[in-house]
């Protein structure tokens, strides 16, 4: 018999995303749903995905288990948010408007809003401030089912200030359920104060900014905007090339809003993903999958910016290219930090179908962070993290837009939301 303290049983689809990852082509819709399934775990790691039957036969519960009724319910993996901009502070609902009244995108930044207002609200913020608003967030996460989560910093664009956004999640890990993801971004764009000499912030960003975070130990990677408006592919090459030396793993926002070489760039260093790609052109498509890196999509941008273009979801799939999903929370361009947001929106405008969405948002997203082997698919040894979906399907993640179906959420064996609520203190944020 195998001993379990949770258990989680009689699941109407469990969805367990074993097998490989991560998905390609055809194989990112297979979910291996187990109809009436059940997951059991001990001391935070999954000791049983099966049937009922079999978890009946096979499972002894300890004394003090937790058993979690699944009836009528889909049980899958917790999410994993592959992209966030998550320690912010200062909102930007005021910009929200006035593009809806007609400014762009770029004329709000040349005014000095967009990216630089969230920098300057940053860094007036203390680490402190920062720890209050993202605990908020991280628990918003939890509510609607993800259990890992990427954060990246790129709003301080100083030393000391890129430092405090990494402590802040440092700070985070340490006392918030969530598994957290940290990246440096100090190349988000070229702060106000450095556009005189750019080529000094670049080499700042690339020599002692990077060596004081990778010596603390502050981010598991490096992330560069490789946009028109931010750094060129050259100018990410140097960076992410220091980046690379100092053992961190690259990442690259790519071909957003113009092709501009960041989807080559990623492939040419070995990027764990490439990010965005709403314009990326068939040879970066190639590259990509020729390196092997993923291609993490954000159609919530896309959405929330009005941008008629979408990434080229169906050819990067049918290329073979990993396809995963985020949602790229930040104030500015997707302002939300639901998953469950970002599937319908995933399936209607990049033409996923549900369960690709799925996979994108589980085994293939934590491909993305290099967890693969952690999370994002219920299999033997891997980490209890899971979501009890309100459903009687999983084709209802995509299709009930707009409302939390995410019922009880496990996070390393631990129940962390309970019939919709945080087990922990509530915070706000
Ligand atoms: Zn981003």
């Amino acid at each position: 018999m195998i001993d379990a303290d949770l258990a989680v049983v009689g699941a109407a689809e469990l969805l367990t995303l074993g097998g490989a990852a991560p998905r390609l082509g055809a194989a990112l819709r297979d979910l291996r749903i187990v109809p009436d399934g059940s997951v059991a775990a001990r001391d935070g790691r999954i000791v049983f995905a099966g049937t009922t039957a079999e978890f009946r036969r096979a499972v002894r519960l300890l004394p003090a288990a937790r058993t979690v009724d699944a009836a009528g319910a889909v049980v899958l993996p917790g999410f994993v948010d592959p992209h966030t901009h998550l320690p912010f502070a200062g909102w930007r609902d005021r910009e929200f408007v006035r593009r809806l009244e007609g400014a762009t995108y770029e004329s709000i930044a040349a005014e000095g809003g967009g990216i630089q207002s969230t920098v300057a609200a940053t860094r007036a913020a203390s680490v402190d401030d920062l720890v209050d608003l993202a605990r908020g967030r991280l628990d918003r996460m939890l509510l609607h089912g993800t259990t890992t989560v990427e954060a990246k910093s790129g709003y301080g664009l100083t030393q000391d200030d890129e430092i405090k956004q990494l402590e802040a999640l440092a700070r985070l890990a340490a006392e918030h359920p969530m598994r957290i993801v940290p990246t440096f971004l100090g190349a988000h764009i070229v702060p106000a104060e450095r556009r005189a000499d750019r080529d000094a912030y670049v080499a700042e960003v690339a020599g002692p900014m990077l060596r004081a975070i990778a010596g603390r130990g502050l981010a598991r990677a490096c992330d560069v905007f490789v946009d028109p408006g931010a750094f060129s592919a050259a100018e990410g090459e140097t960076i992410l090339g220091a980046a690379r030396a100092a053992g961190l793993a690259l990442r690259v926002h790519a071909d957003q809003r113009r092709a501009c070489g960041g989807a080559l760039l990623a492939a040419r260093l070995g990027a764990l993903s490439a990010d965005h790609l709403d314009y990326v052109e068939p040879d970066g498509i190639e590259a990509l999958r020729r390196a092997g890196t993923t291609a993490v999509l954000i159609p919530g941008a896309a959405f929330f910016l009005r941008d008629p273009r979408d990434a080229p979801a169906r050819a990067l799939i049918d290329a073979g290219v990993p396809v995963a999903l985020a949602t790229d929370f930040n104030p500015g361009t997707c302002p939300t930090e639901a998953m469950t947001a970002i599937l319908p929106i995933a399936c209607l405008r990049l033409g996923l179908l549900p369960a690709e969405a799925i996979a994108a948002a589980t085994i293939n997203a934590a491909h993305a962070l290099g967890l693969a082997g952690e999370t994002g698919s219920l299999e033997t040894g891997k980490a209890a993290d899971l979501v009890v979906v309100e459903a009687p399907n999983h084709r209802h993640l995509a299709y009930r837009f707009g409302v939390n179906p995410c019922r009880t959420v496990v996070r390393g064996g631990r129940v962390v939301v309970d019939e919709g609520r945080l087990t922990l203190p509530r915070a706000r944020g």
